[in-house]
């Protein structure tokens, strides 16, 4: 084992063990006309949000530290979903709500259980947080398959297992049966990542309860257009809130992030008919690519997984992004060799994509 100053001096200090070994998380931000590759909603807030959180800001006390609770906020999500207040917990993205539920249930000795392909990040945050992985496998069909779901739970007896519904990056949306049999079967948490359920036709939020050791994470990213406010929330059993707040930092709401996210709940009829636009125009991408020749998987999300056939996905990417039209590249992924992940952008974004994917497939 290494120690942080067992080099000459001025050298650089060496971090964990386990950090030294990791990859940090890599997704370019490239300048391009179309940008459809990190499922960001494609127009930003309804302007009178912009207006009224303007408005909100002057009347800020900058001195003072945010509400530590995020009370009003707290109290519009739970609205929002027909909650209580104590049964929310809201963070700086649903990514650092997924590594406090890390730090909180997992660390050292401790596993999860992610299913692969799955978002990335599951595993990552686990991993950054000292916790074990315990990774089992999807069909070829990256369906959920309940007989490896049991071994895996049965081996590693995780503290959380991680869903994903609708899953990133392959936009499958997990059967409310399947869920259900998870949660009643694994031995710890079971953590359910929404952060496209609107996208979706049902949701996991209708199986909570205080008696089952079962949440949602959601997001602010997607759906409410304010991936720059870096926001996102639980909503679970009022015993794992409660161990939540006494893991993540005072005061880790920032005040401008409590104020946007509690207007932008203003906006509910507005971001609901913009989430209908968007699963309207996923059809019209959906039925486009299936005149081309990829394959694809059914999507209920905001995005599109799709495989071109005999081509080099890579090279592909790397055409369209030569066409000023990035996507996100997955060709080198395990489990998903030659897959490519589109986000469904505006109408006139899309048609720029299916006109650029078209020409470098011809
Ligand atoms: N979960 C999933 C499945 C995601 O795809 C993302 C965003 N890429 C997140 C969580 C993180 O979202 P946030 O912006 O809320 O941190």
């Amino acid at each position: 084992m290494s120690t942080p100053n067992d080099d000459a001096p001025g050298a650089p200090v060496a971090p964990r063990d386990d950090v030294a070994l990791m990859e940090g998380y890599h997704s370019p931000q490239v300048d391009v006309a179309v940008r459809l590759n990190t499922n960001e909603a494609p127009e930003p807030p309804p302007a009178a949000f912009t207006a009224r959180l303007g408005a909100a800001l002057a009347d800020v006390a900058w001195h003072r530290y945010p509400d530590r609770g995020y009370t009003a906020l707290r109290a519009a999500i739970a609205e929002l979903h027909g909650v209580e207040p104590d049964q929310v917990f809201a963070a700086n993205g649903s990514n650092e709500v997924l590594q406090t539920l890390c730090l909180t249930y997992g660390g050292a000795g401790r596993r999860v259980a992610v299913f692969e392909p799955t978002y990335a990040l599951h595993s990552h945050i686990a991993r950054i947080t000292g916790t074990g992985v315990a990774v089992g496998e999807r069909t070829a069909d990256h369906a959920l398959d309940l007989d490896e779901v049991a071994r895996v739970l049965d081996e590693a007896a995780p503290a959380i297992t991680f869903l994903c519904s609708p899953n990133n990056p392959t936009g499958m949306v997990e059967p409310e049966a399947v869920v259900r049999r998870v949660a009643d079967a694994a031995p710890g948490l079971v953590v359910v990542d929404e952060a496209y359920g609107q996208f979706a036709p049902w949701s996991a939020l209708d199986l909570l309860g205080d008696d089952r050791p079962l949440a949602v994470t959601r997001t602010f990213s997607k759906t409410w257009s304010m991936a720059a406010a870096r926001l996102g929330y639980l909503v679970g059993p009022r015993w794992l809130v409660a161990e939540l707040d006494k893991v993540v930092l005072p005061y880790h709401l920032d005040v401008v992030k409590q104020v946007a996210g509690t207007l932008a709940l203003d906006f509910r009829a507005e971001m609901e008919a913009r989430v209908k636009a968007l699963v309207a125009e996923r059809a019209r991408l959906v039925a486009a690519l299936g005149e081309l020749p990829v394959d694809q998987w059914p999507s209920g999300a905001n995005f599109v997984l799709f495989r071109p056939r005999g081509r080099d996905g890579g090279a592909v990417w790397k055409g369209l992004l030569d066409r000023s039209v990035l996507v996100r590249n997955c060709a080198s992924w395990p489990r998903l060799d030659g897959c490519l992940r589109v986000t469904v952008g505006t109408p006139a974004e899309d048609d720029a994509f299916l006109s650029a994917l078209a020409e470098v497939l011809s």
